[in-house]
C-alpha cells in the first residue's frame, strides 16, 4: 500500500470533526445510545420552501450538467445576496459554486499553492485548514491566541507570522471551533498589516455569519478594507443558515482570475455543482429570510444554556461565545484527575475519550483545533440533549477522584 499512495498523503489525516460523527455513528449501529456534541451541523430541517424548490426543479428537468462554475441564476443570487447583506458589488464570473464551501477552499488551495508556500492560519483553527495546505504542498504557520486575547488573531501576531512565502492568511469569522467573532475595527487592523504586505492573499470563512447573538455584528473585512478587494476570496454557503449541509452547496467570491482558475479545476473533477441543490440554493438566497432570523434565536437561547451548564462543572472554564454554534472550553483544571478505572486524564483528547466511554457523550478534543487542553462542543442540538449532555458531562467529572 506504501508504495501506491502518493507521498502528498503524507502526515495529512481524516478531517476530525467528520472522523467525530463516523465513531458516533458506528457506537449507534452497534446498540449504544450516545448523546452528539460533536459535527457542526443544525439539527433543523431544510425549511420547506427550499426543499420545493428543490423537488420542483427535478421535477421540471433541472437534472443536467449545469457551468462548472454554477448556474449564472445561482451566481446571481449570489452576487444579490452581497448586496444585500454585506454591501459589497461582485459580477456573477467573480462567483464559484462547488459541492460545499469546504470543495472552494480546497480548490483555492489547489489553485494557487506553490511547494513551500506558507498559509498563515490562526489557532484555534477549524479542523480541515492545516490539512488542505498540506496536501497541496503549502506549510500552514499556526499563530495561536488563547481566551486571554479572545482567541483572535492579533495585527501584532500577524505581522511577525508573515514572511516572502506566505500566500494567504485565512480568517474564519465566526470562528469554528470558538465562537469568536471579530469587530470591524479589529478588521480594519488586520486590514492594515496585509496592506503593508501586497503578496499576502485573504481568504475569509465566513460561513457563520448569521450566527451573531445579542448586540454582535458581523463584519467581512472585505467591507471595512475595500482596497484589499483584488486579493480576497470571501467562502460562504448555505449549509449552515439554511439547514442545507447535505446538498453540498458552498461559494467563493474574490477576482475573476483566481474564480476562473478554481472552476477549471472543478470542471476538471466534479463537473459541476448538483443541478437541483443548486436551483434550492437560488430559492434559499432570493427567498423569504425569516426562517434565518428565527433559528439564530434559538440558537442563541441554546448557547446561554450550555454556557450557564457547564459553567456550573468544576474544572471547566467555559466563555461565552458571540458566534457560530460552538462552545470551547477549558478542560486543563482536570488534568491529572483519576477515572473510576483509575486512568490519569493528562490531556483533553484522554477527556474526550473518557467522556465517550464513561458517560456515552461524544465531545472533540482541543487538540485536532490546534489548542489542547480544550473541547469542542457543538450546541447544535435541542435543549433536552443539551441539557442530557450537560448532565453527563457534570456526573463524569464528578466521579473523578
Ligand atoms: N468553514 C468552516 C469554518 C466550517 O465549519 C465548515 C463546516 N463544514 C465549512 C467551512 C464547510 O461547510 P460546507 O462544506 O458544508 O459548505
Ligand atoms: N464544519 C462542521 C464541523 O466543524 C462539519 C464537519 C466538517 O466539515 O468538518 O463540525
Amino acid at each position: 500500500m506504501k508504495t501506491l499512495l502518493a507521498h502528498r498523503l503524507d502526515g495529512v489525516k481524516p478531517s476530525p470533526s467528520m472522523a467525530a460523527k463516523t465513531r458516533v455513528d458506528a457506537l449507534r449501529a452497534a446498540g449504544r445510545s450516545i448523546v452528539d456534541f460533536t459535527i457542526g451541523e443544525p439539527d433543523f430541517l431544510t425549511p420547506k420552501h427550499i426543499m420545493d424548490s428543490g423537488v420542483a426543479a427535478l421535477l421540471s428537468g433541472q437534472t443536467r450538467y449545469t457551468s462548472p462554475s454554477g448556474t449564472l441564476a445561482l451566481r446571481q443570487a449570489i452576487v444579490n445576496k452581497f448586496r444585500r447583506e454585506n454591501t459589497l458589488e461582485f459580477k456573477p464570473e467573480n462567483i464559484v459554486v462547488g459541492n460545499g464551501a469546504k470543495h472552494i477552499i480546497y480548490n483555492a488551495f489547489a489553485a494557487t499553492l506553490n511547494e513551500g508556500d506558507e498559509v498563515v492560519v490562526p489557532a484555534p483553527y477549524w479542523v480541515s485548514y492545516p490539512d488542505m495546505v498540506a496536501l497541496h504542498g503549502g506549510k500552514a504557520v499556526v499563530v495561536s491566541s488563547d481566551a486571554s486575547h479572545g482567541f483572535k488573531l492579533t495585527p501584532e501576531a500577524l505581522e511577525s507570522a508573515l514572511s516572502p512565502r506566505t500566500k494567504w492568511l485565512v480568517l474564519n469569522t465566526p470562528n469554528n471551533p470558538t465562537g469568536a467573532v471579530y469587530t470591524a475595527s479589529e478588521l480594519v487592523a488586520l486590514g492594515a498589516v496585509l496592506q503593508r504586505h501586497p503578496h499576502v492573499w485573504l481568504m475569509t470563512d465566513e460561513i457563520y455569519e448569521h450566527f451573531v447573538y445579542g448586540d454582535v455584528k458581523h463584519a467581512s473585512l472585505l467591507q471595512v478594507v475595500p482596497e484589499l478587494a483584488e486579493r480576497t476570496l470571501i467562502i460562504n454557503g448555505v449549509s449552515k443558515a439554511y439547514a442545507m449541509t447535505g446538498w453540498r452547496i458552498g461559494y467563493g467570491a474574490g477576482p475573476t482570475p483566481l474564480v476562473q482558475a478554481i472552476a477549471m479545476l472543478l470542471s476538471q473533477s466534479t463537473s459541476c455543482p448538483n443541478a437541483m441543490a443548486q436551483a434550492a440554493a437560488v430559492e434559499a438566497l432570493n427567498g423569504p429570510q425569516q426562517c434565518v432570523a428565527d433559528v439564530v434565536a434559538i440558537y442563541g437561547q441554546r448557547r446561554d444554556l450550555i454556557v450557564e451548564l457547564l459553567r456550573k462543572v468544576p474544572g471547566v472554564d467555559c466563555v461565552s461565545p458571540d458566534g457560530a454554534f460552538y462552545v470551547f472550553p477549558s478542560v486543563a483544571g482536570l488534568m491529572g484527575r483519576v477515572t473510576p478505572g483509575g486512568g490519569v486524564l493528562s490531556s483533553d483528547v484522554d477527556v474526550t475519550r473518557y467522556f465517550l466511554e464513561h458517560a456515552s457523550l461524544a465531545v472533540i478534543d482541543g487538540t485536532s483545533y490546534g489548542m489542547p487542553e480544550h473541547l469542542r462542543i457543538s450546541f447544535a442540538t435541542s435543549f433536552e440533549l443539551i441539557e442530557q449532555g450537560c448532565n453527563f458531562l457534570r456526573d463524569a467529572v464528578n466521579d473523578l477522584s
